[in-house]
């Protein structure tokens, strides 16, 4: 099948997070089609991570074979809601791009793979030399990324391992080296109500927190350089990074003239390299227990998310990574890509968060992110595939894997 149509099946079946049981199936029957070793690793009830390794006969032995790959690329299969999309399942050719929810964000990069494992599978010659190296090329569909990241968290219990990976989300074919990690923060200040003409009688839960949140976004953030990346058409990503604090949310009070108990700030607090979720969270509760400290108001910090439920998730959080920029995987996509498209490929650390801090923190494999499609349309009404960037990718997955498997 083309690669076009292919991600016009993709995002003809919907996907959203919690309803992955079809996309899983289907993506499995297609790489067992392609003559994949395949399996679906259930996750939760109803939903199955999908694992395909090429090439699929000989050599299978149970557990080694999911660990001893030469590459793997990681993809996860879940979309965001439709939100005000129209026609989101009903993908549709216009202009150069396939319009749908989940082209970008991120069935392109399934796609892509699915379409490269093709090509591969049906170059005779390739097979051959594939398995007389006995070298195998992973792929692993996982679920949740958009929650609660089950799916990549159940990688390291499915026995994984790869000496590189290739995370397919979009990257509008710049090469990723890195990403910030993440780490939600709810704040609660417990104040003390009293009749708005009587003030001085209550603890004003929203002024103390207006005094936390100042101090928390004034707080001083680590900054630091990561050499070689960018190019001079890219300034923004000349090397410099440093971690944010975002508060998202405010939420407090009842009445105008009631002296307000309680109010919740949530904190966005993103992580550089090197910086840890735990240290970020213990910096805020620094700050508010100066607050408790001096005027006996109640101040609970904590890790939470609106949508996230789940402890193991809570208690990992999401951690920022980075492959070096001298690993092999990070030299062959360069090369790859300037190959396919002729021009020098960009190498940027993302200001996003992407799974490949399962693969490189919990699994140690170094990892790019290298993928179709504008990141910037991820989660909107106007999320559009380019066809060109679909198509060169399967060209520079080729690619890499002809120059790191051989
Ligand atoms: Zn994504």
């Amino acid at each position: 099948m083309d690669v076009v149509d292919e991600l016009k099946r993709l995002v003809s079946i919907p996907s959203v997070t919690g309803n992955e049981g079809d996309i899983g199936r289907y993506i499995f029957n297609r790489f067992r089609e392609l003559g994949c070793m395949a399996e679906l690793f259930q996750v939760s009830k109803n939903r199955y991570n999908v694992f395909a390794v090429l090439p699929g006969d000989g050599k299978s032995d149970g557990d080694s074979y999911a660990r001893n790959l030469c590459l793997l690329f990681h993809a996860h299969m879940d979309t965001v809601p439709p939100y005000k999309m129209k026609k989101p399942f009903e993908p549709v050719v216009t202009e150069g791009y396939l319009w749908g929810r989940g082209s970008v964000d991120q069935k392109g990069g399934i796609a892509a793979v699915i379409g490269t494992f093709q090509k591969l599978a049906s170059d005779s010659k390739r097979m051959k030399r594939l398995r007389e190296s006995g070298k195998r090329i992973g792929f692993i569909g996982v679920i949740d990324e958009e929650s609660e990241h089950r799916g990549s968290m159940a990688m390291k219990e499915m026995g994984i391992g790869a000496g590189y990976a290739v995370v397919t989300e979009p990257s509008g074919l710049k090469v990723g080296v890195g990403c910030k990690g993440t780490v939600p923060v709810r704040v609660t200040v417990h104040g003390k109500s009293s009749h708005g003409c009587r003030p001085w009688l209550g603890k004003n839960a929203i002024e103390y927190a207006m005094r936390i949140a100042r101090d928390v976004i004034d707080s001083e953030l680590p900054v630091m350089e990561i050499y070689g990346m960018g190019n001079l058409e890219d300034p923004v990503n000349l090397g410099k990074t440093s971690a944010t604090i975002n508060l998202g949310i405010i939420q407090g009070g009842v009445a105008y003239n009631i002296v307000p108990d309680e109010c919740v700030l949530w904190f966005d607090r993103r992580l550089i390299p090197g910086e840890n979720p735990d240290d970020a969270v213990e910096a805020i509760k620094g700050i508010a227990s100066r607050y408790n400290k001096i005027n006996n108001i109640k101040i609970k910090v904590e890790v939470a998310r609106p949508d996230w439920n789940w402890e193991p998730i809570k208690k990992r959080g999401l951690r920022p990574a980075l492959t070096p920029l001298d690993s092999r995987i990070v030299t062959v996509a360069r090369e790859a890509h300037e190959e396919i498209t002729g021009e020098k490929p960009i190498v940027y650390f993302t200001d996003g968060y992407n799974e490949m801090d399962f693969l490189v923190n919990d699994l140690g494999i170094p990892t790019i992110q290298y993928g179709p499609g504008d990141a910037a349309l991820c989660h909107t009404n106007e999320e559009k595939m380019n066809i060109e960037e679909l198509k060169s990718s399967v060209d520079v997955y080729s690619s890499i894997i002809e120059k790191i498997c051989r």
